[in-house]
């Protein structure tokens, strides 16, 4: 779960990570209390679930109150579109109005759990403020890492390390050292996947200062968290992937035009490489899980057709656990009363497939029931071209 860089913040802030002065602003007037508050110069940050906004225009440094005013009004409501937004690109509903900060350098610094390692991973860089894919790239050497063992957890020469390698001065390594341990305290104690800061910034009087914070969870963890899963902004989710995850289906949207309703993420996994293969264009991936309902089946079906982008369904269920005669109830259900007029290629196959293929053959419905994959997939692109 992904939450916006206020809330970031205030975590950081109850961490005693150093964060500059700000907060929430909905409106333009409110924006404008704060920052008479606060004083000038003043931040005003669009906060949407994406990084990149900077350069996006999301992020304006206001010297006085008329420029604060503009700002706001200028942002908030603005659509952000980048690499990290998808294409649709994402409508700012609020700003950050924050303390504009005498920056003297600015650095990277990040958590993230590394995979293959299975151990997290403290990762930095003088190159802050900038893409930090772009600099591992550029130049892998300018890029720092210290993995920590979970058994023995983080030690101040990890963190020592670090700030030497940073060329951090006395001062400002004691003052690191300890930031990195309350960062590690918060991914730790919140179970985060990522907290990333974007720039860290070291100012004139040698204080270092999180500019930037984006905060990840770890969803399997979040059950023991309420406090951060009220953090959660559905404004900033797929509206398809929130009504999937009302239902517990594993769904995830993709910009091609086969909907597909799949049982096991393996097979949905094959199913999308297929449909590739072929030259389609799967719309998304959606494990509808192993033992799955009736009324699962009709809500992921649901979903399918409300995408406007989808040409075809392709309904592709191997019974092992599930059986396929309550998959094929589900869908003629669910096409019966949701007046779907696209295509459906079938395939059923597994427990009770006989009775499943009766199903769908008896609805009157106009399904294209198949018990080939390979041959299912084809027509299922062919129909997605529209030929
Ligand atoms: P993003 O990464 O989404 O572009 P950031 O929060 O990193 O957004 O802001 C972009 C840039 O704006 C920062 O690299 C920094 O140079 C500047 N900036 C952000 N917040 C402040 C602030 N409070 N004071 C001064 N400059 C800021
Ligand atoms: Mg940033």
């Amino acid at each position: 779960m992904k939450i916006h860089e206020y809330q970031a913040k205030r975590l950081f802030k109850d961490f005693g990570i150093p964060v500059p002065e700000g907060s929430v602003a909905y409106t333009k007037e409110e924006a404008l209390e704060i920052a008479d508050k606060i004083g000038y110069p003043c931040v005003i940050k669009a906060q949407v679930h994406a990084g990149g906004r900077g350069k996006a225009g999301g992020v304006k440094l206001a010297k006085d109150r008329d420029e604060a005013l503009r700002f706001a009004e200028e942002i908030i409501g603005m659509h952000i579109k980048n690499i990290q937004t998808g294409a649709q690109g994402k409508k700012v509903r609020k700003v950050l109005v924050e303390k504009g900060v005498n920056i003297v350098n600015e650095l990277y610094l990040a958590l993230i759990m590394d995979r293959e390692k299975a151990m997290p991973v403290i990762i930095a860089s003088l190159e802050g403020g900038m893409e930090i894919e772009k600099v591992a790239k550029r130049h892998p050497e300018h890029i720092f890492k210290e993995y920590i063992h979970p058994v023995t957890g983080l030690s101040n020469f990890h963190n020592i390390r670090l700030s030497f390698k940073l060329g951090l001065n006395k001062t400002q390594r004691g003052i690191f050292s300890k930031l990195v341990s309350n960062l590690y305290k918060l991914f730790n104690e919140k179970d985060a996947s990522i907290v990333e800061i974007n720039p860290l910034i070291i100012t004139n009087t040698e204080e270092l200062i999180a500019l930037d914070a984006k905060v990840n969870f770890d969803d399997n963890a979040l059950v023991k968290h309420s406090d951060i899963m009220e953090l959660r902004d559905i404004y900033e989710e797929d509206p398809f992937e929130v009504e999937a995850s009302k239902y517990d289906l594993n769904y995830i949207k993709l910009d091609g035009n086969i909907g597909c309703m799949v049982n096991g993420a393996g097979l949905a996994m094959a199913t999308m490489d297929i449909l590739k293969y072929y030259k389609g264009e799967p719309a998304n991936f959606l494990d509808v899980g192993g033992g799955t309902s009736e009324e699962r089946i009709k809500e992921a079906f649901k979903i399918l057709i409300a995408d406007k982008n989808v040409k075809v369904v392709f309904i592709n269920i191997f019974g092992g656990i599930v059986r396929t005669d309550i998959v094929a109830s589900g869908v003629v259900n669910a096409a019966r009363s949701l007046n779907v007029n696209i295509p459906v290629v079938i395939l059923l196959r597994g427990t009770n497939e006989e009775q499943a293929r009766k199903i769908i053959d008896e609805s009157g419905l106009n399904f294209i029931s198949e018990v080939d994959f390979k041959k299912a997939a084809l027509k299922s692109v062919e129909l997605s071209r529209g030929d």
